[in-house]
């Protein structure tokens, strides 16, 4: 059975990259039917903070990811913490010593960092030099003499490590380029080197799918892997390990997850939708046909082959990754689509926590004026917060201001107030016959000239949902008089 887990440490704000992992091992785990595993690997104090841990749980949950054991769900291998399982990792790193597998390194910084000098100078491979590999009893009671604090340092085996990677296929590291490494502090803090296998092992990981970044320690976990085993910690099987290719951001350098363009935050903030995020996010080294860039998680998740993941550096294109939550903006359902609108007027405070009926009501006639033309559910302020500013409130952009509602645009505000003054039924169709004989007949100015002013002075800008439509929403009182306080 697949079982997979997705373990940020919690650090920082969610970022793109974090969340591209997690959608490949959510959807790796509903294809196969298997399991996914939620860890926190909240073992450095010095980095980790509740505050990221809210916000990863938050962030989950958001882009409807489930798991099926974890925190707040529970299961067999519980605690999901890295930090309430300390006591675990001291005793297998123990184990590690009695059996020969790891060693006390008593190097200290300085003398790691010369040596490591010295080797480059040489020519040389520059990392652990074994040096604590082999110490004889007097040597060791020197160093304690000397009160050296070791660290607990794995020992790793003098042969070839070769794996058949999911996406990058064979791959192969020679002992040269993977030296021994520390896996406990001198303090007696187990490092992530220790910790993230022993786990993968313990809640029995078939598969890892994970940055490029983690390459590197890839052979020394298999090694730990075969260690583990001899004594006796976990299954003895060792996971298949698929490593997910980097993302490009600006400038083609590699996208940090402090670069700003990285922040999840920023796309709630913005109005993305988990549709359209995942959506996008699953296109960064992965595709369901060559032909459709736009499709449903359940559509994703029935065709996830980690097999087809490209293993080249994915590049972040926001205006495609725009163009696909617009597409899934228009996929919703009217009362869907207004329901999540809702939170993005109440941040600027266009609608009360609790929105009246009549709020409501409102929002759901303008929706289906801006949801064609919108990328993000944010723009719903720009595009119909006019409706919902208090008459009191109500301000025109000084810009558009300025360029439009000049002295010649009076006689077309004149005009258009007594037209509307006049006009029976208060509709799109009968408000845009009346404009029209108004002023296109009646003054002779272009509609493209004669609606702008009017727009300006009813919206506040000069881009707007439909006019007509749009001074329908505000009704006749209020219509006429913006229009007359446009005059003032
Ligand atoms: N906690 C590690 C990280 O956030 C997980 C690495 C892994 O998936 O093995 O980088």
């Amino acid at each position: 059975a697949v079982r997979v887990r997705f373990c940020p440490s919690p650090t920082g704000n969610p970022h793109v990259g974090l969340v591209r992992t997690a959608l490949f091992n959510w959807a790796f785990a509903r294809h196969h039917g298997g399991t996914l595993v939620f860890r926190i690997e909240d073992t450095d104090a010095a980095r980790d903070s509740e505050e990221s841990y809210e916000q990863l749980l938050d962030a989950m949950k958001w882009l409807g990811f489930d798991w099926d054991e974890g925190p707040e769900v529970g299961g067999p291998h519980a605690p999901y913490r890295q930090s309430q399982r300390m006591d675990v990792y001291a005793d297998v790193a123990r184990r590690l010593h009695e059996a020969g597998h790891a060693y006390h390194c008593y190097c200290s910084t300085e003398e790691l960092d010369a040596r490591r000098e010295a080797a480059r100078a040489a020519g040389k491979p520059s990392g652990y030099d074994g040096h604590c590999r082999d110490l004889t009893d007097d040597q060791v009671a020197v160093f304690r003499l000397e009160r050296r604090e070791p660290i607990l340092r794995f020992r790793m085996p003098d042969t070839t490590i070769a794996f058949d990677d999911l996406v990058r296929g064979t791959l192969s590291f020679e002992p040269a380029n993977v030296p021994d490494y520390g896996i406990v502090r001198a303090n007696g803090a187990p490092l992530y080197t220790l910790v993230n296998p022993v786990d993968d092992a313990l809640m029995g990981i078939t598969h890892v799918l994970r940055g490029e970044d983690l390459l590197s320690s890839t052979p020394r976990q298999i090694a730990l892997y075969a260690a583990l085993a001899d004594i006796g910690v976990g299954d003895g099987g060792t996971p298949r390990f698929g490593h997910l290719p980097y993302v490009m951001g600006e400038g083609n350098k590699k996208l940090s997850k402090r670069d700003p363009q990285a922040s999840l935050n920023l796309y709630r903030e913005r109005g993305f939708i988990p549709e359209g995020l995942l959506n996008y996010l699953s296109l960064l080294g992965w595709s369901l046909a060559e032909d459709r860039d736009v499709f449903t998680v359940d559509e994703l998740v029935a065709a996830f082959d980690i097999a087809k993941v490209n293993s080249n550096p994915a590049r972040f294109d926001l205006k495609k990754c725009e163009a696909i939550n617009a597409e899934h903006l228009r996929r919703l359902a009217p009362e869907d689509f207004v329901r999540r609108l809702v939170p993005y007027l109440q941040a600027p405070g266009l609608l009360p926590a609790e929105p009246t009926a009549a709020q409501l009501e409102l929002l759901a006639k303008a929706a289906p004026l801006t949801q064609e033309r919108m990328v993000v559910l944010g723009e719903i302020v720009g595009m119909a917060g006019f409706l919902f500013v208090a008459p009191e409130d109500f301000a025109v952009d000084p810009d558009d201001a300025a360029k439009v509602l000049t002295a010649d645009a009076r006689p077309v505000l004149e005009a258009s107030i007594r037209a509307l003054e006049a006009v029976g039924d208060f509709g799109p169709e009968p408000i845009q016959a009346a404009l029209r004989e108004a002023l296109v007949d009646g003054l002779g100015i272009k509609p493209k000239f004669a609606f702008t002013p009017l727009r300006v002075a009813v919206t506040g800008r000069r881009v707007s949902p439909p006019l007509f439509e749009s001074m329908e929403l505000l009704g006749r009182p209020e219509t006429l008089r913006r229009l007359t306080a446009a005059l003032a």
